[in-house]
C-alpha cells in the first residue's frame, strides 16, 4: 500500500558513499575530554542539513533578486519567475494535480493553521499527531480525536467507526510519525476518508524527503510539509491541494498581494488561488531553496535514498535490540515500514541524560523530549519524554556504529 521501495541489488555502493557529499562539509565539535570529533547529526527529523545544491541555488537567487510580483524591472521579473517556477517544481515533486493550489507558507505548522482556517467542517485526527496537526484543529472547536490502537488494523476500524458515527469534512493524518518513524498506509487512509465522503490531508513533514508521494495518483486532497525537513533552510513550507475550500475561505492574512482591487466604498476584491493566502512579500528564497532540494532529491532518486536509509535503520535497530537497557517506542505492532527515525528509552537514565552524554562525550547530536507529541508520549508511558535518533542523506554506517558504541558505553556504565 505505502510506496515500499525495492531493495535494489544493483544499488551502486559508490553512489551511497557519495550521498554524504550532497549535504556539504563535515563539522567538528569539541567533546568534554577536549578532543575535536566529527559531528554526528542524528536530528534530521527536527531539521535536516541544507544540501550543497540548495545552498548554491539560494546564494544565486540571493545575489540576483529584486521585488517579487509587482516590479517591472528585469530583476523583479527574474525573481517572480523563480518564485512561480518553485511553485511548479513543488507541484511536480509531490505529484500535484494541475488545478491544485500550491501555497507557500512559513512551515508545516503554518500550512496546517491555514488549512484549519479553510476547512468547512469537522476534522478527524489521531492522538499520535505532532501538535502542529492537532492544535490548529482543536482551536477551531471542530477536532474529533481518535485514540490510536495497538495495531493499525484496529486503528483503521476506530477511524471508520468515528467517520460512520458522524460525517466529517476531513481526515488529517501524519504520513510518518515524528516519534517512531512508522509510515502509515496512505492509500488505505485515503480510501477510508473518501468512502465516508471526507477529504484527506496528509502531514508529510516526515515523509516527503524520504519517500515518493503523489497527490494525483494516491487521490490525496491536501499535503503539507516544511522546507527545513527536506534539506532546505528554515522559514518556508507548503500547503498543496484542492482549490475550492481555499478559494472559499477568507484570506489567511489580509494585505497587499492578496487583493485584486480595493475600494474604500465598494470593498475589497480578493484574489483566488495561492495569492489569496500569501499577502505580504513572500519568502522567495525559501521557496527557491525548497525547489532546489526537491530537484536534488528527485535526481538522487527515492530508490537510492530508500535503500540507504533502510540499510542504516536495519543496522541501528539490530544494535539497539542488542542493548538490554534500551526499549524502543512503537505505535503499531503491525506497521513495519519506517523512515529513518528511532524513538527509545534507556533504563536508568533520563532522556536528557542520554542526549547530554552523547553530545558531551561523543559529539553525537540526538533529540530528547516529547517531540511536540505529548498525548502520544503520555499514552505510550513516557510522559517525561524519550530519546529520538533520526538520520538521512549525510548519515553513514560509521555514524550508526559510533552511536551504538556510545550507547553501549553508557548502558554498561549503568550495569
Ligand atoms: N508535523 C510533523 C510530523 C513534524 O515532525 C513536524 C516537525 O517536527 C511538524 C509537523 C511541524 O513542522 P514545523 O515545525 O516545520 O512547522
Amino acid at each position: 500500500d505505502t510506496p515500499v521501495l525495492d531493495t535494489a541489488e544493483s544499488v551502486d555502493t559508490a553512489a551511497i558513499t557519495a550521498l554524504a557529499a550532497v549535504v556539504g562539509a563535515e563539522q567538528t565539535v569539541p567533546t568534554a575530554g577536549g578532543a575535536q570529533v566529527r559531528y554526528a547529526n542524528f536530528d534530521y527529523a527536527a531539521s535536516a542539513p541544507a544540501l550543497t545544491d540548495v545552498a548554491a541555488a539560494f546564494t544565486e537567487a540571493l545575489g540576483q533578486y529584486a521585488s517579487v510580483h509587482r516590479g517591472a524591472g528585469h530583476l523583479s521579473q527574474v525573481t517572480t519567475a523563480r518564485y512561480e517556477q518553485a511553485r511548479e517544481t513543488v507541484r511536480r515533486f509531490v505529484g500535484g494535480r494541475a488545478d491544485d493550489t500550491v501555497v507557500f507558507t512559513r512551515n508545516t505548522t503554518d500550512a496546517l493553521n491555514l488549512a484549519a482556517h479553510a476547512v468547512p467542517g469537522d476534522v478527524v485526527v489521531l492522538d499520535i499527531e505532532h501538535h502542529a496537526n492537532l492544535l490548529p484543529w482543536q482551536r477551531t472547536g471542530r477536532a474529533r480525536v481518535v485514540t490510536a490502537q495497538p495495531t493499525f488494523a484496529d486503528t483503521l476500524a476506530a477511524l471508520d467507526a468515528e467517520l460512520s458515527r458522524k460525517p466529517a469534512a476531513l481526515l488529517a493524518i501524519t504520513a510518518a510519525s515524528n516519534v517512531t518513524g512508522e509510515v502509515l498506509p496512505l492509500r488505505t487512509l485515503t480510501a477510508l476518508a473518501h468512502r465516508h465522503g471526507a477529504r484527506i490531508l496528509i502531514d508529510g513533514a516526515q515523509l516527503v524527503a524520504h519517500r515518493p508521494v503523489s497527490l494525483a495518483s494516491y487521490g490525496i486532497d491536501y499535503l503539507v510539509f516544511s522546507g527545513h525537513k527536506v534539506y532546505a533552510p528554515f522559514g518556508a513550507g507548503v500547503l498543496i491541494g484542492r482549490s475550492d475550500w481555499l478559494d472559499d475561505a477568507a484570506p489567511y492574512l489580509a494585505g497587499g498581494g492578496a487583493t485584486a482591487h480595493v475600494d474604500l466604498d465598494a470593498g475589497t476584491d480578493w484574489h483566488t488561488g495561492a495569492a489569496r493566502h500569501e499577502a505580504g512579500s513572500p519568502n522567495v528564497l525559501g521557496a527557491v531553496a525548497i525547489a532546489a532540494a526537491a530537484d536534488t532529491i528527485k535526481g538522487l532518486g527515492f530508490e537510492l535514498i530508500g535503500y540507504h536509509e533502510r540499510d542504516l535503520l536495519t543496522r541501528l535497530d539490530r544494535g539497539l535490540a542488542a542493548l538490554e537497557a534500551v526499549t524502543p517506542l512503537q505505535i503499531f505492532e503491525d506497521v513495519d515500514d519506517r523512515v529513518g527515525i528511532a524513538g527509545f528509552a534507556v533504563r536508568g537514565h533520563t532522556a536528557r541524560e542520554v542526549a547530554e552524554y552523547l553530545s558531551a562525550h561523543h559529539g553525537i547530536g540526538v533529540r530528547d523530549g516529547k517531540f511536540c507529541a505529548h498525548p502520544l508520549l503520555t499514552r505510550l508511558g513516557y510522559p517525561e519524554g524519550a530519546v529520538r535518533v533520526s538520520f538521512g542523506l549525510g548519515t553513514s554506517s560509521d555514524d550508526i556504529d559510533r552511536l551504538l558504541v556510545a550507547l553501549t558505553e553508557l548502558t554498561e556504565r549503568v550495569g
